[in-house]
């Protein structure tokens, strides 16, 4: 094994910080690997090298040893000093050397493939983590425009083309163009004329390469398009397996991803079809060059003006220059497929989060809590307003509650508080600096949210509580549990707090999914507590102890609490009425119903309907979880 093989497998991964906003090129994802590739670069020459060499002992069999010419001199001297000046001496050596060049030749070979292989894997790997890195910045607003399955498939699929390039064709074509080079070279130092012959029916090989080329990576991207359409359907399907099945709509679901397998077969085998007329048309036009050397050489080895061993040897090397032209076509695919997923790539690094750091941004001090909404106007799709011209403000401390009907903004609002996203106009403020004055982490950090439905990981219950406070020793996650009401049944569960939850795991109710979700809550200490309908869905008993936790959670914080039972919101220091994207009302719960407009009316719809309360979730169960 040459030396150059042991290197790599220790040349550390290199750790970069990658500049999204420039484009990125693969040039500098491979600089990094520079001395694996520089290596493997040498290996490529050696292999290249035992290629055009390999027939060469034939020809020294045919010409010296057969028809007793002389070896040249630059040759000739080495061989008497190593094998003898005799007959079998050429043999000797013309033996040795088939051997010779054979095990540099395989050498060459396994430190090239190791070498790519490894250099491949690390350009995949940093590739994949700026990707995902990139995916998971951007903003919720991105989210909503972008079908997840399609991501999906950008980050895994279309890196694997990537990779295959940089595994295959990236050295292979480099290889490959070397050695037609040295073949050429070679051949045309054994008989010039043979080799233009052969040579003649390049330009039509590379007319059709080229053409057909462009239209196999069209049909790449198309394929891919079709891919990635099926991932989301799969991907859609999937998480929202609960609501088909609700609706019994198994058949309407398979039939539609039949629809996009079909559409997805139909595209691949098109493009198969026009691949597969690539490498037997190059077998042809190869074959018609072969054609015209074999009936030219051949009449001349009849006429006696060629002796017929050149001709072989040079038949040796017309086959093996075929080869590599051979394989330069088939890399096409490669290739194309490569620059098409590299193309997806590269769609995906280019979206700029619409939320994201102002390069003033500053870390936020830790907050008082006090929080304005200034003529704030949101729209989701530059369309119609959802808020129009929100003012408002919460002193810190308070507890503030926000109500209307379902689909008025209220979820907006509070979305706009974390810079989930960013008004349309007007400004949030918290402690009276905009919120986009602060760097987004160091912004939600000291925000704490219990939304209408809470996500548990695929993790154990002390690492779901910890989520956004991981180093939080248990003593302190217990305690939490303890506090949110949720230490009782946590303990009753088969392994306690090491049990696992979330998808595959142990599943818990509504209520008890609220109640880690409030542990999470006072795990994480925040001046600014979010609620989000967090009661919604839930039976009267565990409404009770879910409130209970709240009301331990919200002291001492400044909350914003949307509630859908009035009664719950009676002590909320200001109370604000949303209807129809705008504020309506706002006051006490004693001035509002002195005041007798829209939250009066609320209210006596709600206290009339006696039942309402044992059945809250009936009205909000076709409404979608947020963030
Ligand atoms: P509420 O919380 O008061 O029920 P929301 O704030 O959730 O209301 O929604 C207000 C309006 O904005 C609704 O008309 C809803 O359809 C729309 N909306 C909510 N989320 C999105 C989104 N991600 N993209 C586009 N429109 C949205
Ligand atoms: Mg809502």
């Amino acid at each position: 094994m040459p030396e150059s093989t042991a290197k790599p497998a220790t040349i550390p991964q290199p750790k970069r910080k990658f500049n999204l906003s420039t484009k990125l090129k693969i040039v500098d994802l491979l600089r990094p690997h520079w001395t694996a590739l520089t290596l493997a670069f040498l290996a490529v020459l050696g292999e290249t090298l035992t290629d055009v060499l390999e027939p060469w002992p034939v020809k020294i069999v045919v010409d010296n040893l057969l028809q007793h010419q002389r070896l040249p001199n630059w040759i000739g001297r080495p061989v008497m000093a190593l094998f003898g000046d005799n007959q079998i001496a050429i043999l000797n050596f013309a033996v040795a050397a088939v051997a010779a060049i054979a095990i540099v030749g395989a050498l060459s070979s396994y430190a090239e493939k190791y070498l790519t292989t490894s250099v491949s894997q690390w350009v995949t790997h940093d590739l994949r983590r700026m990707l995902y890195g990139h995916i998971q910045r951007l903003s919720l607003a991105e989210y909503d425009e972008t079908r997840t399955g399609d991501l999906i498939s950008r980050v895994t699929s279309d890196i694997n083309a990537v990779q295959d390039f940089v595994n295959t064709a990236l050295l292979g074509m480099i290889v490959n163009v070397l050695t037609l080079v040295g073949m050429i070279g070679v051949m045309f130092y054994i008989n010039w004329r043979f080799t233009l012959i052969a040579l003649s029916v390049s330009p039509i090989l590379f007319a059709f390469v080229y053409v057909f080329t462009r239209r196999i990576k069209e049909f790449s991207r198309a394929v891919r398009k079709k891919e990635s359409d099926l991932t989301s359907v799969v991907q859609e399907v999937f998480t929202s397996i609960r609501v088909v099945k609700a609706f019994a709509r198994e058949d309407y679901e398979q039939e539609r991803f039949e629809e996009k397998s079909l559409e997805n077969v139909e595209t691949a085998l098109k493009a198969r079809s026009l691949k597969a007329k690539l490498a037997p048309m190059v077998e042809v036009i190869v074959a018609i060059g072969t054609c015209l050397v074999l009936g030219y050489g051949a009449r001349l080895v009849l006429r006696g003006s060629l002796s017929a061993g050149v001709l072989i040897v040079f038949l040796l090397y017309l086959g093996k220059m075929y080869k590599p032209m051979r394989d330069l076509s088939k890399m096409t695919d490669t290739v194309s497929k490569a620059t098409v997923g590299y193309e997806r790539i590269q769609e995906v690094l280019e979206i700029e989060s619409k939320v994201r750091d102002l390069p003033k941004a500053k870390r936020a001090p830790k907050f008082k809590g006090k929080i304005e909404f200034e003529h704030v106007s949101f729209s989701y799709d530059a369309g119609n307003l959802v808020l129009k011209d929100i003012n408002f403000t919460i002193q810190p401390g308070q507890i503030a509650a926000l109500v209307g009907p379902s689909g008025t903004g209220k979820t907006t609002i509070i979305s706009l508080i974390p810079r989930f996203y960013d008004p349309t106009n007007g400004k949030v403020k918290i402690d009276d600096h905009d919120v986009r004055e602060y760097t987004l982490k160091s912004l939600r950090q000291q925000i704490s949210f219990v939304l209408q439905d809470t996500l548990l990981f695929h993790a154990t219950i002390w690492e779901n509580i910890a989520y956004g406070c991981p180093d939080a020793p248990r003593r302190k996650i217990e305690e939490a549990a303890r506090l949110a009401n949720a230490h009782e049944f946590i303990e009753k569960m088969p392994e306690g707090y090491d049990t696992m939850v979330g998808e595959r795991g142990i599943s818990l109710s509504g209520g008890q999914r609220q109640r880690i979700a409030i542990a999470r809550g006072i795990i994480r200490d925040t001046p600014i507590l979010i609620l989000d309908e967090p009661t919604s869905g839930l039976d009267a008993a565990s409404e009770q102890t879910v409130i209970e936790a709240l009301d331990r959670l919200m002291k001492g914080r400044t909350t914003l609490l949307i509630a859908h039972h009035l009664g719950t919101i009676r002590h909320a220091d200001c109370i604000f009425v949303v209807k129809d994207s705008e504020l309506v009302e706002q006051g006490t719960h004693e001035e509002l119903l002195a005041a007798g407009g829209t939250y009066a009316e609320l209210y006596k719809i709600q206290t009339s309907q006696g039942a309402e309360h044992e059945h809250p979730a009936v009205e909000h169960a076709a409404e979608k979880p947020v963030a």
